[in-house]
């Protein structure tokens, strides 16, 4: 699926032509790109499924897309000029490897170089949560001062920018916020770890706790009425709020974004739940107000804009903010 804005081509040699740069996100089910000027406008998108079965059949659908791409900025009089590429993954500190990527076909790999060699260009890799924090970050203006992200749907992953930087941590770790404990009575996660907010909000949870087969069926229950879909949806919100209770004294956010599949199907019952536990005995509260918490403002593009966001800095171009309406202003 693709749709782009292919008007004001110039006249051949008429001046240089503008940098932009291409930025993906890899997940365990597709790949979505953004081609992104260097104004930060959006000015094409693309979208393949994949079937997750090798990573060499997700660099092929990379290097299918980012062709399209490149053909779109020559007709837009533009040049793309690097990569950026928000992986589904757990990545070495320097982001050069993956280290656990069951999701999208990837044991230990090195998915920078094997990136640059396919690609022939720049490329710089970031884990979705975080891509998507930038970017969210990006769109709002950057103007928060600490923003966390909390993306949900098959996992839950997540991502805080401060003061305009990513935290990354000392192994690169920091953020994995699906993997906050939020319960002591929580059952053992993929992580190692136990009652990690995974186990509460991701889809499969939502999915389980509701009765259905996925998160989708749970939500139209739900708005048909459903006790049980309700209680899902009720108790996926509320860990989400206990999440951010305990971030509190550590980050000490002023905005809370959620993105993610889950979050933009199920964010009315979500926040308001979330919203609940946060101010139930929150920590901070005699000091500080409670951070914001909304619905990301970018969709499901967000960790594609954000790895094209790390792409546009890596070549010295960093606008203030992000157009993400193909074209034009968002
Ligand atoms: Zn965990």
């Amino acid at each position: 699926m693709t749709d782009h804005n292919v008007g004001g081509r110039p006249a051949k040699g008429a001046w240089a032509k503008a940098l932009m740069v291409v930025g993906a996100d890899i997940g365990g089910t597709k790949v979505s790109t953004v081609l992104v000027d260097g104004g930060g406008v959006v000015r094409h998108r693309t979208w393949a499924e994949h079937s997750a079965r090798s990573f060499d059949e997700i660099l092929a659908a990379v290097g299918i897309a980012v062709a399209e791409s490149i053909e779109v900025a020559d007709r837009l009089g533009g040049e793309v000029c690097g990569f950026g590429a928000a992986v589904a993954a757990w990545l070495s500190p320097d982001r050069e490897r993956i280290l656990v990527g069951a999701n999208i076909g990837a044991g230990d790999h090195d998915v920078a170089g094997a990136l640059r060699r396919s690609l022939g260009m720049p490329v710089v890799v970031e884990n979705d949560g975080n891509a998507t924090a930038l970017a969210e970050h990006w769109a709002a203006g950057a103007v928060s001062r600490c923003l966390v992200v909390l993306t949900l749907g098959t996992g839950v992953g997540g991502g805080i920018v401060m003061d305009g930087r990513l935290l990354s941590g000392a192994s690169g770790l920091a953020g994995e916020l699906g993997h906050l404990p939020v319960t002591e009575a929580g059952g053992l996660c993929c992580c190692g770890g136990r009652g990690c907010l995974e186990l509460s909000a991701s889809g499969p949870a939502i999915a389980a706790a509701g009765g259905a087969a996925s998160t989708a069926e749970v939500v139209a229950a739900a708005r048909a009425g459903s006790t049980e879909a309700l209680l899902a949806l009720g108790t996926a919100g509320r860990a989400i709020g206990v999440a951010v209770s305990r971030l509190v004294p550590v980050v000490d956010p002023d905005l809370v974004v959620l993105s993610g599949s889950i979050a933009h199907a199920a964010s009315d019952y979500l926040v308001p739940a979330a919203l609940s536990a946060l101010h139930e005995d929150r920590p901070l509260s005699v000091v500080g107000s409670a951070p914001r918490v909304e619905l990301g403002r970018l969709g499901p593009h967000a960790a594609a804009i954000g790895a094209a966001r790390l792409a546009l800095s890596q070549r010295g171009m960093t606008p203030a903010t992000v157009a993400a309406r193909v074209g034009g202003a968002s």
